[in-house]
């Protein structure tokens, strides 16, 4: 089985707004073991939905579709459906009734417009839309050859598709799929490699066809490896998931600092924690990311701790100094005795054990910027030299990263490999 998905509005097709539905379905429908072959954007016309919506019935047998379900004249969803399918287009007397109530709830009347989200090519499986007032349609229509071709359109308002995927749609492809099971997948994040090199670090793990699978990507410095094992149940995927985990922990050792939505800064606010060590920052040139991602992950972990609302859990994160690149001056220059100095003055302005200072950019040896990361305890300080790259926003996100996580690498125990 292959799939196409399809993107319709006139927003998309002028650049106005970025098609992030088609990017989703994409992953779920990776995740369901589907794979995706054409992306396909279209304006917001008839002529142009037809001829879209027909060749990706020719060539998939999944088509799945978002946007132009809405009550206006511009939304023609249906109709296109309804001249590819060959098929009128009924009035459902649930669905109107669906769409009225939820007016009537607002104490609304109804626009006769609305009408037409209740309308659907004869012989629609149609999908509830829980959270608004366009239903979905999941339709078969014939192809050329005599096969079937399955098009599930939804709305183009991403948090409805999302919710009526996850509902409804996501478990009607499930059991449509030749050995139904289930999916199970599992994010490891890792910090301070490159993509490439992480992925000569695995042991032949990212190769097509391999069970589970393993697949790598990379984001602003941060890899997510991806294992997806597919299984008759939950407990058979997750251990097939466990060797598969255990090894590339193994071989990327200290690289593995968390899992799923997991960020460097939430590994360093837990390590900080695990250890009973606070921490207070001076970063200089930096617009106060580091103060800022280490603010953002001790909010998560407060949020998440079961704590009274009035005693939240104690901050392991004390606070920084952000100052501007051209207070260099002014902070003396940056000696290896004085990048201690600024990491203890960090420790001592902030009342925090740990003192992280991060340094003006520079020019370094090679033509490219590099600033100084320092870390002391009081005692001994750890010092790095960083390379500043690609391009400033994302230079300085990863250089604050990668102080952040010099942080989670000091105090994170390590684990010997078995
Ligand atoms: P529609 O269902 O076409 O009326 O779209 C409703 C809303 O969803 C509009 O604000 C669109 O900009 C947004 N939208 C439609 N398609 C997409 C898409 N592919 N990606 C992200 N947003 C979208
Ligand atoms: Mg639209």
């Amino acid at each position: 089985m292959q799939a196409e998905v399809i993107a319709i509005g006139d927003e998309l097709t002028t650049g106005q707004r970025l098609d992030t539905n088609s990017q989703w379905l994409s992953t779920e429908l990776g995740l369901l073991g589907i794979p995706v072959c054409f992306h396909t954007t279209v304006c917001d016309t008839l002529e142009a939905g037809i001829d879209a919506f027909r060749i990706a019935a020719a060539r998939c047998d999944l088509v799945v579709a978002t946007g132009g379900l809405g009550p206006t004249a511009d939304d023609l969803t249906r109709d296109v459906l309804a001249a590819v399918s060959g098929q009128p287009l009924d009035l459902s007397a649930a669905a109107l009734e669906a769409v009225e109530s939820r007016f009537a709830r607002r104490a609304v009347a109804m626009p006769e417009s609305n009408r037409r989200q209740a309308m659907f090519p004869r012989g629609t499986r149609i999908i509830p839309n829980p959270d608004g007032t366009a239903p979905g349609i999941d339709l078969d229509v014939r192809r050329p050859d005599g096969g079937t071709s399955r098009i599930i359109a939804l709305p183009g308002v991403p948090s409805e598709m999302r919710e009526m995927w996850r509902g409804t749609v996501a478990s009607a492809l499930a059991a449509m799929l030749p050995d139904a099971g289930v999916f199970v997948h599992r994010r490891i994040k890792c910090f301070g490699a490159g993509e490439s090199a992480v992925e000569e670090m695995l042991p032949d793990l990212i190769r097509r066809g391999r069970d589970p699978l393993v697949g790598i990507t990379a984001h602003e410095a941060t890899i997510t490896l991806r294992i997806l094992a597919r299984g008759s149940d939950e407990a058979e995927c997750l251990a097939k998931i466990a060797p598969t985990e255990r090894t590339i922990r193994e071989c990327l050792g200290p690289h593995v600092y968390g899992i799923e939505d997991d960020e460097v800064e939430d590994a360093a606010v837990r390590a900080l924690a695990g250890a009973g060590q606070t921490l207070g920052t001076i970063e200089i040139g930096t617009e106060g990311r580091v103060a800022n991602c280490l603010a953002q992950a001790q909010s998560r972990r407060q949020a998440q701790l079961p704590s009274h609302p009035h005693d939240p859990a104690p901050a392991v994160y004390r606070g920084g100094l952000v100052l501007p690149a051209a207070a260099v001056v002014q902070v003396e220059h940056e000696s290896a005795a004085s990048m201690k100095s600024l990491a203890d003055r960090a420790r001592a302005e902030c009342g925090a054990t740990l003192g992280l200072a991060v340094g003006a950019a520079r020019p370094g040896p090679d033509g490219r910027s590099v600033l100084t990361i320092a870390l002391s305890d009081g005692q001994r300080v750890e010092q790095i030299e960083h390379m500043l790259g690609g391009g400033p926003t994302l230079a300085f996100s990863r250089a604050a990263k990668t102080a952040v996580d010099l942080v989670r690498r000091k105090l994170e125990p390590r684990i010997a490999p078995s």
